[in-house]
């Protein structure tokens, strides 16, 4: 296994950090992921209901939600499971999105997606299981909306900056990384969340890096600390499952948060940013 070293130079030049000082820029809205500012996305792993994503975007204006999530197409294990509303998911998120003046990020699965809906859609999400999608990836290279490239969950840092490197070589140098947790043996958490990729990615490459603790963990009561311990290695944001009735969501109810938990968890990313020369607003 090739063991990739501060001293490496990534066949990769536009991701590659070089010489440069500061962090590539990614503006989504109000958000600037890559500034001093941590950014916060939030928002149901899918979207259920109408009623569901107005009280959340209600939730996201009041705790300084930058970006709300949700899902409008499911990549599931299983084929019988919840598939996510589709079309009609669209608009229901757009339309709550849009009454607190939010932008939306939300994933899409193959280039016909990014066809039908990037003039909707604020923040093009590339899921775990499509980080190797590569026509996918460059069919988001073509768009001119910025990208949320989620790490694979068993792909080494240099895929996935090779991922990115495939979507800025189609002229979308607006990429924003996502560390989602990697498989690994341990048996208590549903994915291990890597917490050294973070440090690792600033120092190989200008890309902005934000952190998924909720599927990195599996497991709400995990979410806050691990945030905590990613803000504090250098992300640039963080991007976390929230409803207000957890234990009813369709998909992932087990790592969403409740409202009152993410109320702490700005809490703590408010305190702790200025440790690390960060702000939270
Ligand atoms: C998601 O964020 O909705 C998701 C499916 O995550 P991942 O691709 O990291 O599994
Ligand atoms: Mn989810």
């Amino acid at each position: 296994m090739r063991f990739v070293a501060k001293e490496t130079v990534l066949n990769l030049p536009l991701v590659n950090r070089g010489d440069s000082k500061g962090t590539h820029l990614v503006k989504v809205g109000e958000a600037l992921f890559g500034s001093k500012e941590i950014v916060l996305v939030s928002g149901p792993c899918a979207v259920e209901s109408a009623e569901q994503v107005k009280l959340i975007a209600e939730l996201a204006l009041r705790t300084g939600t930058k970006v709300i999530r949700g899902g409008i197409f499911k990549p599931r294990t299983s084929p019988y499971a919840f598939q996510g509303l589709g079309h009609k998911a669209v608009d229901i998120l757009r339309k709550a999105a849009d009454e607190v003046n939010l932008p939306i990020v939300s994933e899409v699965m193959d280039s016909s997606h990014v066809d039908e809906y990037e003039s909707i859609i604020d923040m093009l999400q590339v899921g775990s299981r499509n980080m190797h999608n590569f026509s996918l990836l460059k069919r988001v290279g073509k768009s001119n909306r910025p990208v949320l490239l989620k790490r694979g969950m068993s792909a080494t840092l240099e895929e996935l900056l090779s991922a990115a490197e495939y979507i800025m070589n189609e002229g979308n140098d607006q990429v924003v990384l996502c560390e989602r947790g990697i498989r690994t043996f341990n048996d208590f958490s549903r994915n291990t969340f890597d917490l050294t990729i973070i440090p690792k990615i600033k120092q190989l490459s200008i890309l902005p890096i934000i952190a998924d603790p909720s599927h990195g963990t599996g497991d709400r009561e995990m979410v806050i600390p691990v945030t905590r311990g990613a803000i504090a290695a250098g992300a640039d944001g963080v991007i976390v499952e929230v409803q207000y009735d957890p234990d009813k969501a369709i998909s992932d109810s087990s790592q969403t948060i409740k409202p009152e938990q993410l109320i702490e968890l700005v809490e703590d990313i408010r305190k702790i940013a200025p440790a690390v020369n960060r702000v939270f607003r």
